[in-house]
């Protein structure tokens, strides 16, 4: 390691260190098979991985490796075919709709690459409606979205529709939303994938700082090495396996992390 990386490199251990944290997810072989017989697709093949609370992970591979079918079963959109999966302690691979909803809707944020927001609905609107959903009433939900919208700098866009905001702020919002109900886990599909490098800053930023000052567990799956950089821990897949599980540091190239480093320690000085 050359001395200005080393100059660069996040300060040591926090209190909610990774190594420290209790496991948000404990997958034990997990696989998922689509449709039947000679049709049926083996997405996953025997899946396991722990990931603790306050961990910050990235999920890399290629197109058709899994990545999205492991996503929809950690994020309780979708049942295993077998296997075991743990939820902040809770067994949750055989649950019925209902409860699975449940567990997603109190465990579980999520933030997706194209937003999905509600375009003509203010910002604050936008973050009330998980709120409303869990019967919060009215005047504490203004309150929880106006607290929210403030912690990812858009206190002053609360009266915003969608379409008058920059797509890194659409996502803020949608960061915002997802944190409504105060999950312990966000869970991101490509978050940076419609933004451009400034505001893929910006929000990997975010999620840096809801992990390192808040303890939110962060599990996001992206293509771009740029974006892996800023997680603690890189896990790839590859035909429906885990291959490789190590952390960023090292399943990232130095100057590709460097960058990334640089790039936070700026985007802190701002947020
Ligand atoms: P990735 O997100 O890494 O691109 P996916 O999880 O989407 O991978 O896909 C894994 C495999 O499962 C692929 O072969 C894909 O075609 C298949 N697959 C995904 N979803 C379905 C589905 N609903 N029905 C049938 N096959 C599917």
């Amino acid at each position: 390691m050359t001395g200005a990386s080393q100059q660069l490199a996040p300060a040591g251990p926090r209190p909610s260190h990774p190594a420290n944290g209790e496991p948000m997810i404990d997958v034990r072989d997990l696989t998922k098979v689509y449709g039947e017989g000679l049709t049926a697709v083996h997405a996953l093949g025997g899946v396991n991985l722990v990931v603790r609370s306050g961990e910050f992970v990235a999920i890399m591979g290629p197109s058709g490796s899994g990545k999205s079918t492991f996503m929809h079963l950690l994020g309780c959109l979708d049942r295993p075919t077998s296997g075991s999966y743990r939820l902040a302690g809770q067994e949750v691979s055989r649950l019925g709709g209902d409860e699975l909803a449940l567990v997603r809707n109190r465990r579980i944020g999520f933030v997706f690459q194209s937003f999905n927001l509600l375009p003509r609905t203010t910002a604050q609107e936008n973050v009330e409606l998980p709120l409303l959903y869990a019967g919060v009433p009215r005047e504490a939900r203004v309150r929880r979205a106006q607290e929210l919208l403030e912690q990812v700098g858009l206190g002053d866009r609360r009266d915003h529709r969608p379409s008058e905001l920059s797509g890194g702020q659409q996502q803020r919002v949608a960061i915002a939303r997802a944190m409504a109900n105060g999950a312990p886990l966000l869970m991101a599909d490509e978050p940076t994938g419609n933004l451009d490098s400034a505001s893929s800053v910006e929000i990997m930023t975010l999620f840096r700082r809801l992990n390192r000052d808040q303890g939110i567990t962060v599990v996001l799956v992206t293509h771009d090495a740029n974006v892996a950089a800023w997680s603690e821990r890189v896990v790839t897949f590859k035909d429906g396996l885990i291959i490789d599980d190590r952390p960023s540091a090292e399943a990232v190239a130095p100057a590709v992390r460097e960058g990334a480093l640089r790039a936070a320690s700026s985007g802190e000085a701002r947020v």
